[in-house]
C-alpha cells in the first residue's frame, strides 16, 4: 500500500545509497547511474565537495528571506553573469519556476516600454518547459494539458525545423520565442547553430526577444557551459536549474541589462529561491563545472562516447536508427518503441531514461570516466545484440 499520488510510473526499484557514477540498490546490486536525476548531479552522487560544502553551510545558515541581503547569492550569481550573455539573475527552486520567470521577464519588459499588448511567446509544439500551468500550454503538447484546462493562453506554437511556419507565426502580439537549445524529453534534438544565429537575427528583425531554455542542457551538459555558446548567439533571457545544483534544488533566470530593467522591485519573488544554504552548493557546482580542464574533459569524452555509439549504429543497424546530442546529453533513437531496450539495459545493471520519438537518453555524470563510460558500450552491445 502507498500513499503516494500515483502520477508516476515507478520502477520497481530503490537504493540506499549512491557514488559518483553509481548507484546501490537496497537489494544490494550496483548500477551504473546514466540517468543521474536526469541531468541533476552533474556531478555524481555524494561528491566530496558538495558533501563538504552542504555540511559546512548547514551549520552556518540555511535559510533567510530575501528581504535581506544574501552574499552566498550574490557571489553566485556574479560567477554566472561574469562567465556569461547575462547581466542579471533572479534565483528559483526549480526549471518549471524559471521558465515561468523567464515568461514574466519577458512580458514585464514589453509593459515597461507601454507595448503592452506585445505579450505572446512563441514555441515549439511539444517540447518540455516544465508542468506549472503556464510551462504546460507552453509546451503545447496535448498529452501534458488534457484534463487541466481552462487553457492558459498566450502561447503560439510552431513545428521544430519548419521555419516557414515559424515566421508566419510572429504577429505583432508576439513578445518572445522560447526554444530548448537542445530538446530533451522531446527526443535529443539539436538546435544548430546556423539555425541559432537565424533565431537571433529574426528576433532582431521583428523586435522581439529571445528565450533559451537550457535547464536540461545547460551547466557544462553540452561541453560548453551553455549549449548555445559556440553559436556565439546572445539570447535575451535564460532560464536554467537541473545540473546547477548538482543534486539540490535550484533555478535561475538569466537576462541581460534591457530586460531586467522591467524588473523593479516587486515585481517578482519566491519564498525559498535563493537561499544560503542552495547558493552555497551552487556555488561549488559552479567552480567546478565552469573550469575550462572541467568543459574539455566532458568534451573528450563525449566524443569517445558518440563515436563508439555511432559504431554499434553500424553494427545494429536493425536496432538503432540514429545517434543524437552534444556533450553528455546522448540520445539512441530505436526503430521501435524503446520500453524492453530500457529494461534490458537495467537488468544488466544500466540505468537510462526514455525521451519522445523512441528515444533512449543518456546522461552520464560530467566527471563520468572512460572505464564506465567503456561498461556502459558494453551493456548497450550485448542488449543490441540479444534484440537483433
Ligand atoms: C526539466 C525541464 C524543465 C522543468 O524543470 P522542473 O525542475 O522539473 O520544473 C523545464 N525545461 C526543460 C528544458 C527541462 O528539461
Amino acid at each position: 500500500m502507498t500513499y503516494l499520488a500515483k502520477n508516476y510510473n515507478r520502477k520497481k526499484i530503490s537504493f540506499k545509497y549512491g557514488k559518483g557514477s553509481y548507484l546501490f540498490s537496497t537489494d544490494n546490486k550496483k548500477y551504473l547511474d546514466f540517468v543521474q536525476g536526469i541531468a541533476v548531479n552533474s556531478l555524481g552522487h555524494a561528491h566530496p565537495k558538495l558533501v563538504k560544502t552542504i555540511r559546512d553551510q548547514s551549520k552556518k545558515l540555511w535559510h533567510v528571506s530575501n528581504a535581506f541581503q544574501i552574499p552566498e547569492g550574490e557571489k553566485l550569481a556574479r560567477k554566472l553573469c561574469k562567465k556569461t550573455f547575462a547581466d542579471y539573475v533572479i534565483f528559483q527552486n526549480s526549471g518549471a519556476e524559471a521558465t515561468e520567470a523567464a515568461i514574466k521577464v519577458a512580458r514585464r519588459y514589453f509593459y515597461s516600454i507601454g507595448k503592452t499588448n506585445k505579450n505572446k511567446i512563441l514555441c515549439v509544439r511539444n517540447s518540455f518547459h516544465g508542468r506549472t500551468l503556464a510551462a504546460i500550454y507552453a509546451s503545447g503538447s496535448k498529452k501534458m494539458t488534457e484534463g487541466f484546462g481552462p487553457k492558459v493562453s498566450g502561447f503560439d506554437h510552431f513545428v521544430f525545423g519548419d521555419h516557414k511556419s515559424l515566421k508566419k507565426k510572429i504577429t505583432k502580439n508576439t513578445a518572445a520565442i522560447m526554444v530548448e537549445t537542445i530538446m530533451g524529453e522531446g527526443g535529443i534534438k539539436v538546435i544548430p547553430d546556423w539555425c541559432l544565429v537565424e533565431l537571433r537575427k529574426l528576433c532582431n528583425k521583428k523586435k522581439i526577444l529571445l528565450i533559451l531554455d537550457e535547464v536540461q542542457c545547460g551547466i557544462a551538459r553540452s561541453g560548453d557551459f551553455f549549449a548555445f555558446e559556440k553559436s556565439k548567439v546572445k539570447p535575451d533571457i535564460v532560464p536554467i536549474a537541473k545540473g546547477i545544483g548538482g543534486g539540490f534544488p535550484i533555478g535561475a533566470v538569466l537576462m541581460n541589462k534591457k530586460v531586467a530593467a522591467g524588473m523593479t522591485p516587486g515585481t517578482h519573488g519566491s519564498t525559498f529561491g535563493g537561499n544560503p544554504l542552495a547558493m552555497a552548493v551552487g556555488n561549488s557546482v559552479m567552480d567546478i563545472v565552469s573550469n575550462k580542464r572541467f568543459l574539455k574533459n566532458v568534451k573528450d569524452i563525449s566524443k569517445y562516447f558518440l563515436l563508439k555509439l555511432n559504431n554499434l549504429k553500424n553494427v545494429y543497424p536493425n536496432t538503432i536508427k540514429n545517434i543524437r546530442g552534444k556533450g553528455l546529453l546522448i540520445g539512441i533513437q530505436l526503430h521501435t518503441d524503446q520500453t524492453i531496450f530500457i529494461k534490458k539495459l537495467m537488468d544488466n545493471k544500466l540505468l537510462t531514461i526514455r525521451a519522445a520519438e523512441n528515444v533512449v537518453r543518456i546522461l552520464p555524470p560530467l566527471n563520468v570516466k572512460k572505464n564506465e563510460v567503456n561498461q556502459a558500450l558494453k551493456i548497450i552491445n550485448k542488449v543490441c545484440k540479444e534484440l537483433n
